[in-house]
Parts: C-alpha cells; sequence; structure tokens
C-alpha cells in the first residue's frame, strides 16, 4: 500500500512463557475479586497488550503495509532492546512510525478511560496522537460496547495527547505514540478489554491511524 514506510509495532512488557509462567512485573497484572480473565480472575496487561496487537498486524498483512514487532511472543524484551531496533530499521525506510499498545492502572481502581502519550513538547507525534484520538471516538460509534468505551480528557490544554518521559517514546528517532487502552485494574474496563469487539475496534482504529498519517 505504501512504498518505503515501516510501521513499527509495540506490544508492552512479557506475557505468558512455555512453563506458564508471566515473565513481566506483578504490577502488569491485576487480579480481580470477580470474573475470568487470563488466568483465573487475574488480568494479565502484557497478554492482552498482545491480543491487541496480534489483531492490527492481521489487518496490515491484509493491506501488505510493512512492520516489524519490537516485542516478542512472550519474552520481555528490553525497552533498550525495542529502541535499537526502531533506531536500526528506521534507516533503512523514508518514513515510519511507533506505534506501542499498553492497558493502564490506577492506585484506586477506579480510574477508567482511553489514553494517548507523546513526548513533551511539539511534534510529529502529536499530529498521530489526535488523528488516533478521533478514530477511537468516531469507531466508538460502529462497535456494540463502544458507547461504554470512555475517552479520558487530559488536564493540559486542548491537545488529546498526554506528555511523558516513557522511554519508548523518549529514545526513538521517529513520530511515536504509546496507547493506554483503559484501566486493566478497573473491573468494568478490563470487562471490556475481554470483548473482541471492543479489541477490534483499538485494532482498527490503530490501522486507520497509520494510513491516514501516512497518507497525510
Ligand atoms: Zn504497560
Amino acid at each position: 500500500m505504501f512504498s518505503n514506510t515501516i510501521v513499527f509495532i509495540d506490544a508492552g512488557h512479557g506475557a505468558i512463557n512455555k512453563a506458564g509462567q508471566y515473565t513481566t512485573a506483578p504490577s502488569k497484572m491485576f487480579r480481580h475479586s470477580k470474573g475470568t480473565f487470563h488466568q483465573g480472575s487475574t488480568f494479565l496487561e502484557g497478554v492482552w497488550n498482545r491480543t491487541v496487537t496480534n489483531q492490527v498486524m492481521r489487518k496490515l498483512d491484509v493491506l501488505g503495509i510493512t512492520y516489524r514487532a519490537l516485542h516478542h511472543e512472550y519474552l520481555d524484551n528490553s525497552l533498550q532492546q525495542r529502541v535499537d531496533a526502531v533506531n536500526w530499521y528506521a534507516k533503512q525506510f523514508e518514513r515510519s512510525i511507533v506505534v506501542s499498545s499498553h492497558a493502564n492502572a490506577s492506585a484506586t481502581q477506579a480510574a477508567r478511560g482511553f489514553e494517548i502519550y507523546t513526548s513533551p513538547g511539539t511534534t510529529e507525534s502529536d499530529k498521530i496522537a489526535s488523528i488516533h484520538w478521533n478514530n477511537v471516538n468516531l469507531l466508538r460509534n460502529f462497535y456494540p460496547l463502544g458507547a461504554q468505551i470512555r475517552m479520558r480528557n487530559q488536564a493540559s490544554g486542548s491537545d488529546h495527547d498526554n506528555e511523558a518521559n516513557f522511554y519508548i517514546l523518549r529514545k526513538t528517532n521517529v513520530p511515536a505514540i504509546l496507547i493506554e487502552h483503559l484501566f486493566f485494574d478497573n473491573f468494568d474496563d478490563a470487562t471490556l478489554l475481554m470483548d473482541d469487539s471492543v479489541v477490534d475496534l483499538f485494532a482498527e482504529a490503530q490501522v486507520r491511524t497509520i494510513i491516514e498519517y501516512f497518507n497525510a
């Protein structure tokens, strides 16, 4: 679909190794008091991140859009390793973009909603964040549970992106966004994240954002 472009797809943290162990920090999982998630009532962020990125990569395959995953199927690749891959491969292409998928957690389990992060200051990444915010917001109208997805408004200014010094945003030499797909430690948000149509909404939005950005 595009010549000389590459999309770096990143699923945050690690997942379940062949021995059935979660390969990433305990903070990247949450045991709910009810419901069924990845391991009984426990929600595993790293596993969910791969669920959405797998769906994104399937869609990119169909469209013939070149991508490279920064994450391993289950190992918790270091941030340095992921950034090094971006900066090495980006040199071989004219245009590239990093889309990092995560889900969020809060101190009280009360926080809910969707957020996008970019590095501080006004950069090309802000353009992507704005496109992506609009795509998620729009697709909420066409998916069964879309209306239940809360769009978290930002404290600072009219931008739809939060600014943070996340390593993957700061150290990559190309435009990058980090998406916090709802709060996995909130029962209602976690329940939404387990729904296939919600996963598809978020994946579809990423693909449309990638296409719109490369076309702009
Ligand atoms: Zn995360």
